[in-house]
C-alpha cells in the first residue's frame, strides 16, 4: 500500500505480531530493531550501526508492514515518503521535501525513514521513464548528502522497498547507504495460512471454516491479496445477511481477487 506523502514522525502501534510469516526477514529486521533500542552495546565496541537497509519483493508482500512494525518494536517514531510522489514534480521540490524530511527525522531521532518504491527515485542514470532527469538526480543527490550527512549515533535507521532492485544506481548501495539487504518473497503454503489467521482475527467466521484450505487456494497471492479476500468475504457474507462468514463467501472472494489481479495483469502486460 502507498505511504502517505510523510508520515511525520508518527508513533505506530504496529508490531512482529501483526506481520505473519517473513520468518527469515524478521530474524535480520530484529537486529536492526536492537540496534535502535541499545545502540551503546554495540558502538561500545567499536562496530559502526548500519544506516539503511533495503526491503526487495514483490509488490503487497508487507515491505512497509514490516518497516513500520520495526518503529512500533522499537517504539520509535516512523517517517515515511514514496518515491512515486516525487513523478512529475516541479524542479527542486523533490530535494527540499527531502531536506525537510531529514531535518525533522533529526529532531525526533532515534527514528525510522521508510522509502517506499525508492527505484522511482534511486534509478540510474537514464532509466527513468516517468521524472524528468535532472529532477531525479537532484532529489537522488540530496538523498545521498542526507544519508551521509549525520553519523550513525543519532539513531536514525533509513529503510526503502522497492521491487526493482536492479534498476537502483550503485551509489545508493555503496557501505555507509543501504548496505544491507533483506529479500521478500511471495508467502508459501504456510506463510498464507498464517497471513490467513492474522487478517480473519477481526471477522466472524463460521466454525467450519478451513483456514488450511483456503491457503491451498490462493496459490501467489501476497498478503495485500489475502487481506482483501478476508474484506470482501465479510462484504459478501454481509450482504447475503449471514451471521458468520463461511467458507462459501471465501471461495466467492477469492474467485473476484483472482479476478481482480488477471485485470491489473493484462494492463501491465
Ligand atoms: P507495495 O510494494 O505495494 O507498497 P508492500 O510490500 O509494502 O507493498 P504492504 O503495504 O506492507 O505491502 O502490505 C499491504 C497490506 O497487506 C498490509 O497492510 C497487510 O494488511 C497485508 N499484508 C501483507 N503482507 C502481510 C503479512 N506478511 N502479514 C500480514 N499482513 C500482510
Amino acid at each position: 500500500s502507498k505511504a502517505t506523502l510523510f508520515d511525520k514522525g508518527a508513533r505506530v502501534n504496529i508490531n512482529f505480531g501483526d506481520v505473519a510469516g517473513l520468518d527469515e526477514a524478521k530474524v535480520e529486521v530484529m537486529e536492526i530493531v536492537d540496534f535502535l533500542k541499545t545502540p551503546k552495546k554495540y558502538t561500545a565496541l567499536g562496530g559502526k550501526i548500519p544506516k539503511g537497509a533495503l526491503l526487495i519483493g514483490p509488490p503487497g508482500t508487507g515491505k512497509t508492514l514490516l518497516a513500520k512494525a520495526m518503529a512500533g518494536e522499537a517504539q520509535v517514531p516512523f517517517f515515511s515518503l514514496s518515491g512515486s510522489d516525487f513523478v512529475e514534480m516541479f524542479v527542486g521540490v523533490g530535494a527540499s521535501r527531502v531536506r525537510d524530511l531529514f531535518k525533522q527525522a533529526r529532531e525526533k531521532a532515534p527514528c525510522i525513514i521508510f522509502i517506499d518504491e525508492i527505484d522511482a527515485i534511486g534509478r540510474a542514470r537514464g532509466k527513468n521513464m516517468m521524472m524528468s532527469n535532472d529532477e531525479r538526480e537532484n532529489t537522488l543527490n540530496q538523498l545521498l548528502v542526507e544519508m551521509d550527512g549525520f553519523g550513525t549515533d543519532l539513531g536514525i535507521i533509513i529503510l526503502a522497498a522497492t521491487n526493482r532492485p536492479d534498476v537502483l544506481d550503485n551509489a545508493l548501495l555503496r557501505p555507509g547507504r543501504f548496505d544491507r539487504q533483506i529479500t521478500i518473497d511471495r508467502p508459501d503454503l504456510v506463510g498464507r495460512e498464517a497471513i490467513f489467521k492474522v487478517h480473519l482475527l477481526p471477522i466472524k467466521i463460521s466454525q467450519t471454516l478451513d483456514v488450511h484450505k483456503l491457503a491451498e487456494q490462493t496459490p501467489g497471492f501476497a498478503g495485500a491479496d489475502i487481506a482483501n479476500v478476508c474484506n470482501e468475504a465479510a462484504l459478501i457474507a454481509a450482504r447475503k445477511n449471514k451471521d458468520a462468514v463461511d467458507m462459501s463467501d471465501f471461495q466467492d472472494a477469492i474467485d473476484r481477487v483472482i479476478g481482480g489481479l488477471e485485470k491489473k495483469n493484462k494492463i501491465i502486460l
